[in-house]
């Protein structure tokens, strides 16, 4: 079977066996991405016309207590600049966004054990008070159910965990013993259970990866049904015990992108910073290929850079706040406008 048709196939069940995904990836091609990308711009269109979602990244915290090998704010690396965010500094970071058009700020950071629920849940609840049209997703990592159904309550909208890779063997490869694969599904099933909008998400190109790891991704992608999914290309960061890994490929991950929206055509699907980083032009690639959101850096311009997940991270330029004039000219000139709302997953 040729790759179209299996795309064909895809586009009109929403689903695939982990061998037509495997197939689907160990054939990908320029032709095969160029006809997924088209698909699924279509099935976007359906969904969410030509708006495209924005969403304030506000990183609250390099501080972290886990060890994964990939990531640049990890806790053995000694030369990572920590830093916190205040309370009134996450306040005025929202104070900003929402004058220049953001109705959903995303507190994302490393596993800073400060941010207890106490703490969490109360700058939850002021930023629902003062902006009650936004709303507030939570990028905190692995906490216990309780500790989500805390932030629920406090009035926490949506919640994004990525899966980082459905393959327990590969999860095991890039991150130490203390973190399994089976704690994270548990997390996304509580944050399900409890009603948060859920969003998962892989890295491409992560050290070790094969195209069965990302078939069985698409499979749980097709399973679980995220609201929204964050697909990035691995990105090496010199002081992590991965810095001689490559990169990952942006066409590559505009071809996932493309599949992922096939699968689920609802799905909240960022063109992430990684994408952007790997590539010039790549937020905008993200898009021709089916994603329908971008997160801007709302952070304070002095903890930015200190945000270092990986090397040369984009922090500047269109994809920060201030640069939003110029990403809504950049998505002009491709056909799309940014949509002033939450922008909530349809049902
Ligand atoms: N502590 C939170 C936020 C982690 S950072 C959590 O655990 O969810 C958000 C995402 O950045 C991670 O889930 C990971 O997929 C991605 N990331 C981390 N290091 C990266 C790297 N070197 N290259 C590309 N993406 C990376």
């Amino acid at each position: 079977m040729a790759t179209t048709e299996l795309l064909d196939k895809l586009n009109s069940t929403q689903s695939l066996s982990i061998e037509e995904y495997k197939f689907l990836i160990d054939k990908f091609s320029a032709e095969s991405a160029a006809y997924a990308a088209a698909l699924a711009v279509n099935k976007r269109k359906e969904v969410y016309k030509n708006s495209v979602f924005i969403r304030g990244l506000i990183e609250i915290s390099n501080i972290c207590k886990n060890d994964c090998y990939y990531c640049g704010i990890r806790c053995s690396n000694k030369k990572a600049d920590r830093y916190r965010l205040s309370k009134a500094q996450i306040l005025s970071c929202c104070d900003s966004g929402y004058s220049l058009g953001f109705r959903t700020f995303v507190m994302q950071g490393g596993e800073d054990p400060y941010f207890s629920d106490d703490v969490m849940c109360d700058i939850v609840k002021s930023i629902k008070e003062k902006y009650s049209d936004c709303a507030v997703t939570l990028s905190l990592g692995e906490r216990s159910k309780e500790s989500y159904q805390k932030l629920f309550d406090a009035g926490a909208d949506r919640y994004l965990l990525r899966h980082e890779t459905a393959d327990s063997c590969h999860y095991s490869r890039l991150h130490p013993e203390n973190l399994t694969l089976e704690n994270r599904l548990q997390c996304l099933n509580n944050l399900r259970e409890i009603g948060f909008q859920v969003g998962c998400g892989f890295m491409v190109g992560s050290p070790y990866q094969t195209s069965e790891h990302l078939a069985k991704d698409l499979k749980f992608i097709e399973a679980f049904k995220p609201d929204m999914c964050g697909i990035g290309p691995f990105i090496p960061h010199k002081d992590t015990p991965f810095k001689d890994f490559p990169a990952g490929s942006a066409d590559l991950t505009c071809y996932l992108l493309s599949i992922v929206r096939l699968i689920h055509p609802q799905v909240l699907l960022p063109a992430t910073t990684a994408l952007g980083t790997v590539e010039g032009k790549g937020r905008e690639r993200g898009i021709l290929s089916g994603a329908n959101v971008v997160m801007p850096n709302l952070s304070p311009e002095s903890t930015r850079a200190k945000y270092e997940l990986y090397n040369n991270k984009l922090s500047t330029g269109a994809e920060s706040a201030n640069g939003l004039e110029a990403l809504k000219k950049n998505l002009s000139d491709i056909g799309y406008q940014i949509e002033i709302s939450r922008g909530d997953v349809k049902k």
